[in-house]
């Protein structure tokens, strides 16, 4: 073949998503891909419902409702507000409209995949930079910026690490880049963190961060693809620029736009996973198999070696239990475990020692 891509697109490694399904087995409970137990809210369910008699219709390109609900919910202007397909889209958006060859992009050690993909897809380069312990570090971002830097992306709790930096931190990074770089923080698990902002106020004060959010986890939409974007207007404006005006279906919006309005349904599973982290925490530590303190709805287990994950992950297999092998984001070690209801978490637990009994 004489035909080539542009550079970049063959150097990219394809996004490997979490197990669904092990042969031979129906009872299988996926806890590789951090979806909600519980499935999507049944408001969304009956407004998703309702557009099967709009399928004709192409739907709206502006996306009004669904950023005036957003923007109500949350206390954002809507003029500042883009919607995408997922926030992989808007992650997708922010590399297409401010990067070009040669071109930096930042991403730090066990960061989410999405950003060196869609870096290189649109001919940059992806740069990475150091954690500390499994912890963002602002110093090692900092240090890692050059005049080809455009943008830093920063999942805050991180995936598939689970911890968070603080506000000061944040703040600090986006106060400490130069003028030349638009910090992204990407805030797909806030809506589990008590009272955090996913950095909505750190955007509003500032012309150089980009928030992106999504519906596919507390929401439990994965399957729909809705996420949004929050940043100053000039930035929403150039996303929109890039932005297919058809990228999101009535469906997608009419189900997103009854979701982000139910409130009870964002308190009940942030307490409920709240509740379950913890005890799942606790269960496996008592088993020997530590983690950081989650600020999601997952926990990474960390074992003694990669073998001896390796060797767990196939007993909750063998148990037609799916978790996430994590040695393509450097933690060979450990396993990222979405938390699930409590009957999920105890079938975990109760696998988990029999590994223990096993290999005792
Ligand atoms: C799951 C996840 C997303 C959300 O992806 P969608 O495209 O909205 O489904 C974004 N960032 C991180 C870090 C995630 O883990």
């Amino acid at each position: 073949m004489t035909i080539r891509p542009k550079t970049g697109i063959e150097e990219i490694v394809l996004y490997k998503a979490g197990d669904a399904k092990v042969a031979g087995r129906g009872d299988v409970l996926k806890l590789s891909s951090n979806e909600n137990p519980y499935g999507a809210p049944d408001s969304a369910k009956a407004a998703f419902a309702r557009a099967v008699h709009d399928l004709h219709r192409y739907p709206p390109t502006d996306h009004a409702e669904l950023r005036a609900a957003i923007a109500e919910v949350h206390g954002l202007d809507p003029e500042r507000i883009v919607c995408g397909a997922g926030s992989d889209e808007i992650i997708t958006f922010l590399c297409q409209a401010y990067t070009q060859p040669g071109d930096e992009v930042i991403h730090t050690e066990h960061g989410f995949s999405m950003y060196a993909i869609s870096a290189r897809a649109a001919g940059a380069t992806p740069v990475e930079v150091p954690e500390r312990e499994r912890k963002v570090d602002v110093d090692a971002i900092l240090a890692g910026v050059t005049e080809r830097t455009k943008l830093v992306f920063v999942a805050n709790p991180g995936n598939p690490t689970a911890t968070m930096i603080g506000g000061n931190e944040t703040a600090r990074l986006a106060a400490e880049l130069p003028p030349h770089v638009l910090l992204v923080l990407d805030g797909a698990y806030s809506e589990y963190v008590e009272g955090f902002d996913g950095g909505a106020s750190l955007t509003e004060s500032r012309d150089n961060v980009v928030m992106t959010r999504t519906f596919s986890k507390m929401y439990g939409l994965g399957g729909l693809r809705i996420g949004w974007g929050y940043g100053p207007k000039d930035v929403i404006d150039n996303l929109n620029r890039v932005r297919g005006p058809f990228n999101l279906s009535q469906a997608q919006l009419a189900a997103a736009e009854a979701a982000v309005r139910d409130r009870d349904w964002a308190a009940r599973c942030r307490a409920d996973n709240t509740r379950m982290r913890d005890w799942l925490q606790h269960a496996l530590a008592e088993l020997g198999v530590p983690s950081d303190t989650s600020s999601a709805n997952f926990i990474l287990a960390r074992f003694a070696s990669p073998s001896e994950a390796d060797d767990c992950e196939a007993r909750l297999r063998g148990d037609g239990i799916l978790v996430r092998k994590v040695g393509g984001y450097k933690l060979p070690q450990c396993l990222r475990i979405t938390v699930g209801t409590e009957a999920d978490c105890r079938r975990v637990a109760a696998s988990v020692a029999r590994f223990r009994e096993q290999t005792a």
